[in-house]
């Protein structure tokens, strides 16, 4: 058996046409252009290679990028004006802070200062609210990637048992709450998982976001089982690999994502989505005021 590779890459592209078109309806008829505001603190080489690609993807569609890096001495009280202006910027659909930060800064307060209807990074404890409620306005970019690209991809979530690894903020908990959605039987694992083989093997559905190269390979899954890999690690080489064994989980799954070319591009994508939304919330002054739906 040889998995079918699942091209995130091409997937994106086709969402990213029809963005792009949408945007330059709107831009023929006298709109402005969307726009969406990036803010990083110091200089994680990960994030910098990030900004860059939703920079590239802003202006491959017509979205107006704007990035504002601060130092990590900057006294966090800039960082919150900074948010509060484009909050009120009505150039500015979208804004997004990238993570990780440094630990010094209070994560949670500064995510908290975003309108939640410029918050396209669905990060806000309102959006995650909603998501929790089943009622998703934004929805965190990552999680959401991977659903449309189930979607595209066809397969029928209802009823399967999906294993998530990982449970962070920005992938792993939204994740369960997505797959909830979707009417999977959800299993979260984390560090403190014991045995955490029992419940990997017993996925039908298997989605990996731990941070470490090469953690599941195929005697870690279930014959035939569909495995999603959300790692991005560097190798001393430079290459970049997931956490998967890609070509060990290959000979036994029935799908499976490659990294690069498979979540990566559809985290991206929905960012440009999500700006969308946002975007075209405005066109018609129709702000959703702070409740879900
Ligand atoms: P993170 O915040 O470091 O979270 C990692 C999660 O994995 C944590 O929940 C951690 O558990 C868990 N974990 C660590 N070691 C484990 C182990 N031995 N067994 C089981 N669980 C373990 O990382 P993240 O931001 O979620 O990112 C994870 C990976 O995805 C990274 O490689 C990142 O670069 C990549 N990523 C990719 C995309 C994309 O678009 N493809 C987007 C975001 C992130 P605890 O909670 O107990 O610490």
């Amino acid at each position: 058996m040889l998995a079918k590779i699942i091209n995130g890459k091409k997937f994106s592209q086709e969402i990213e046409l029809g963005i792009s078109n949408k945007i330059k309806m709107y831009t023929k008829s006298g709109r402005n252009p969307p726009g969406l505001s990036i803010i990083s603190i110091g200089e994680n080489p990960a994030s910098i290679v990030y900004i860059q690609r939703k920079k590239e993807a802003c202006q491959r569609v017509g979205i107006i990028f704007n990035h504002w890096n601060f130092s990590t001495k900057t006294n966090e009280n800039q960082i919150l004006n900074l948010i509060k202006k484009l909050n009120t910027d009505s150039l500015t659909n979208g804004i997004l802070v990238q993570f990780p930060i440094d630990q010094k800064f209070n994560s949670l307060k500064i995510i908290s200062h975003i309108n939640p209807e410029k918050d396209v990074d669905g990060l806000h404890p309102f959006n995650i609210g909603c998501l929790v409620q089943k009622k998703p306005i934004f929805r965190p970019c990552t999680p959401k990637g991977i659903i449309t690209l189930l979607k595209k991809e066809k397969i029928n979530l209802r009823s399967l048992h999906s294993v998530i690894v990982g449970a962070s903020n920005i992938v792993g908990r939204p994740m369960s709450m997505e797959m909830l959605l979707e009417g999977c039987t959800t299993t979260i694992t984390h560090r403190f998982t014991k045995e955490l083989k029992r419940y990997t093997k017993q996925a039908d559905i298997l989605i990996i976001a731990v941070g470490k190269p090469f953690f599941i390979n195929k005697s870690w899954i279930k014959k035939g089982s569909i495995v999603i890999d959300v790692g991005i690690n560097k190798l001393k080489n430079n290459k970049i690999v997931g956490d998967v064994d890609f070509i060990s989980v290959s000979s036994k799954a029935s799908y499976v994502t490659p990294v690069p070319g498979g979540v990566g591009p559809m985290t991206i994508v929905s960012l440009l989505e999500n700006t969308m939304i946002a975007y075209e919330k405005t066109k018609n002054y129709l702000f959703f005021s702070p409740s879900c739906g």
